[in-house]
């Protein structure tokens, strides 16, 4: 595929996903944001403040990591933690930001998400941490975010929203849902009281469990394979 071509695709792509945050319903508005590294030293992001629903190819600006940018639209006002997170984590193909209700609301408590469910470890560790705040746009809110998201795919940023990276698009926005969907969940067992949490050492085989989980070759001794087809009744 030509660079030109790819460009077209992920441009598309990264449109597809800001729609997906509202279809989804993981943002309201123009809230949120998506990024997509196009090469070693550069990235699509979402525009700032144009709605979803309207926004063509051309909208989509090229940012470079040294701030730089190409295009007829602005950047996201994010542009720092998007630039800051890409460079910093090369495994990340893609960030997404968002502002959903649950996730948001335990934010607003400070809060992160401690091991309540074994599937915390979705965001590669034994916990999901919520960055203090600081001002939108900022250098000190990337920083913060930055140090969240130390070992983690994914974190709160208190009294705003989260960050979930992933490989790729798709990746990142089913993470930012899984998110969503765990403080929901923690939340609830919250306001019901008594939470208990899981041990660091049970966290552990769950995040190595993870490493592997889906995988058609996962292990599992007791498990055996004893063909494709099954035999005739
Ligand atoms: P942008 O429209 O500039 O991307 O800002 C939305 C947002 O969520 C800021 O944190
Ligand atoms: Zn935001």
């Amino acid at each position: 595929m030509s660079g030109a071509a790819r460009d077209v695709q992920l441009r598309r792509a990264l449109i597809e996903a800001c729609r997906d945050l509202q279809r989804l319903g993981l943002t309201q508005g123009t809230s949120g944001n998506v990024s997509i590294r196009r090469d070693a030293d550069s990235f699509f992001v979402s525009p700032t403040g144009l709605a979803y629903d309207s926004l063509e190819r051309e909208d989509i600006p090229l940012m470079r990591l040294d701030g730089r940018w190409y295009g007829r639209r602005r950047p996201s006002s994010e542009w720092r933690f998007h630039r800051d997170i890409l460079a910093a984590r090369p495994e990340a193909g893609a960030i997404v930001h968002a502002h959903p209700r649950h996730a948001t609301a335990l934010a607003c408590t400070g809060r992160g998400i401690a091991a309540f469910h074994y599937m915390v470890a979705v965001a590669g560790g034994t916990d999901i941490r919520c960055a203090p705040y600081h001002t939108f746009g900022t250098q000190a809110l990337s920083d913060a975010a930055l140090a969240a998201l130390e070992d983690r795919r994914a974190c709160l940023l208190a009294h705003h929203g989260i960050i979930a990276l992933g490989a790729d698009v798709t990746a990142a926005l089913s993470l930012a849902a899984h998110v969503e969907d765990l403080a929901a969940q923690y939340a609830t067992a919250l306001a019901i009281g008594g939470v208990a949490v899981l041990d660091a050492a049970e966290m552990a085989r769950v995040v190595e469990k993870f490493r592997t989980y889906g995988h058609q070759d996962a292990e599992d001794v007791d498990l055996q394979h004893a063909g494709e087809s099954p035999p005739a009744l």
